[in-house]
């Protein structure tokens, strides 16, 4: 099966040919072994249920699941598809939008901090601040930035690259992971998902003109997400590139990434203190004595 670290690109520089896969074929998988991909999914979702458990009664770490990708890579799917395993009292979902006119009167890490989960939880950013590196520079949004002159110039996103490599370590060193995935879907098989979403009426709502619009920018999508992710793959903060022309293997490379995040993590529910102990083997002497007396009740 396919080995997720292959797809992990850990320094600046490095991005194997494997990291530029968008499909099975591409990454080796062979098709006919869907049904044990899924399978494997499944396995990989009661794992992390489990895990979620633990990760919250121990409080120790908090994960920050980053999801990127151009439109109709399956983010939307993916994020329904993992959230359905797990436990809805410990996951935060936050979608990036175009920012308000709040959000643009504040640094663009705001918005991010603000929507940090406790430790203990997992927070899935549906887009991120990536954002502001990404759709900001392919379209040179700074430009209509109301900022002082000095920071708008030359190095503008290298400067972001830098602040954002910094944030996620001092989140790292704050007990946080944040994990960043890149959903790499083709311009072929984008165009045979906008197509469905036209043609079919239940998935109308999905598409809009837009969409159309940043189309026409794929390549220059792809040249900025590979400078991005250069330039923001750290050992601690790794990103990893997934195949997503095909959902199934999309969803198996995220479950893995998950479970190996949390296997990191190596979450343990809290051993209690002895005075806890007792404390507890006092209210089980309690409790057991209560149902004595209704014992004795019921039979008067
Ligand atoms: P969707 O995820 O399809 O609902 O679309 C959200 C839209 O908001 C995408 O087109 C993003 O590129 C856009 N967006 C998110 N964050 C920013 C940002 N910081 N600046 C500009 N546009 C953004
Ligand atoms: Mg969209």
């Amino acid at each position: 099966m396919l080995n997720v670290e292959r797809l992990c690109v850990k320094k600046d520089g490095e991005f194997e040919v494997l990291h530029e896969c968008t499909s099975a074929k591409n990454a080796g998988v062979n098709k006919q072994e869907r049904a044990l991909y899924e399978q494997r999914t499944q396995q990989n979702l009661q794992k992390l249920a489990m895990m979620q458990e633990k990760l919250y009664a121990d409080g120790k770490e908090g994960v920050v699941v980053i999801l990127q990708a151009m439109d109709a890579a399956g983010k939307d799917g993916a994020v329904k598809h993992v959230i359905g395993a797990l436990n809805p009292q410990g996951v935060d979902v936050v979608s990036f939008k175009q920012p308000t006119k709040e959000e643009l009167a504040h640094d663009y890490l705001w918005r991010a901090v603000r929507a940090l989960p406790t430790r203990g939880k997992i927070a899935i950013f549906n887009r991120s601040y990536y954002e502001d590196v990404l759709v900001v520079q392919v379209h040179h949004l700074e430009k209509t930035y109301r900022m002082a002159e000095r920071c708008i110039d030359d190095d503008f996103f290298e400067k972001r690259y830098r602040q954002i490599v910094d944030f996620e370590r001092y989140l790292y060193e704050n007990s946080y992971r944040v994990v960043k995935i890149f959903l790499n879907v083709s311009k072929e098989r984008q165009k045979e998902r906008f197509l469905e979403r036209i043609d079919d009426p239940a998935k109308n709502w999905k598409f809009s003109q837009a969409d159309l619009k940043e189309r026409a920018h794929f390549e220059s999508y792809q040249k900025v997400y590979r400078d991005v992710i250069d330039a923001t793959a750290k050992r601690d903060t790794p990103w990893y590139v997934v195949p997503a022309d095909q959902k199934w293997l999309a969803r198996y490379c995220i479950s893995e990434i998950l479970v190996n995040t949390m296997n990191e993590i190596n979450p343990e529910f809290p051993e209690l203190s002895d005075e806890e102990k007792a404390g507890l083997a006092q209210c089980r002497t309690l409790l057991t004595a209560d149902s004595q007396e209704e014992k004795e009740k019921n039979k008067k």
